[in-house]
């Protein structure tokens, strides 16, 4: 019922992560009013983000080999904040609570496979990191579910050997609540009364 490209745009949307089919209508739609400079810029940005690299070091999203964290002088080298995805890292860097540099592990551990879900995570490179670059402290800013708490025990006990100070967020946020969601107040909060593990 709609033309082509406006139905071809629906499907893409629709498989989108949280994007049904309404909104992806909707979307399609409110686009479909924009000036054509807008959506000459919306497509080159589609276009761009295939350019988009993981940095080397933290696994954050860079521009380069290394993201602009990691080859900021001005960041604490010796504290690293260990977060499961990049969107963390933008809700934490809003914060602008935290002068460290981070790492990302790319997920958490799941109770079930605690053992062969640990292997794609980047914790051996996480490891490394600490062996190479005199690092002094971990902050584990894993979300406080189950499986974001099994997996900061996980790290505090590969860590134990290096014998570094090692922190968890303080249980400002909801338990079962996202880092990526929570606001800037309740974040800064989490991460300025962090504990020891
Ligand atoms: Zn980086």
């Amino acid at each position: 019922m709609y033309p082509k490209p406006f139905e071809k745009l629906i499907s893409h949307f629709t498989s989108l992560p949280s994007v049904g089919p309404k909104m992806a209508e909707r979307l399609v739609l409110y686009l479909f009013k924009q000036d054509q400079e807008k959506l000459e810029d919306f497509a080159q940005c589609l276009e761009d983000i295939h350019k988009l690299q993981i940095c080397k070091q933290c696994f954050h999203i860079a521009e380069g080999t290394l993201c602009s964290i990691c080859m900021d002088p001005r960041r604490d080298m010796a504290v690293l904040c260990v977060v499961e995805e990049p969107l963390d890292i933008i809700a934490i860097e809003r914060t602008r609570s935290f002068q460290g540099r981070y790492h990302v592990l790319g997920g958490v551990m799941e109770p079930a496979k605690k053992n062969s879900v640990a292997a794609p995570l980047h914790i051996p490179e996480l490891l490394q990191r600490i062996e190479d670059e005199n690092i002094k402290e971990v902050i584990l800013a894993t979300n406080p579910t189950t499986e974001g708490d099994l997996t900061a025990l996980y790290l505090k006990k590969k860590l134990e050997p290096f014998h570094i100070k090692v922190t968890r967020i303080a249980r400002g946020l909801a338990t079962g609540g996202d880092i990526e969601y929570a606001d800037e107040i309740t974040l800064t909060s989490a991460i300025t009364n962090r504990k020891d593990l």
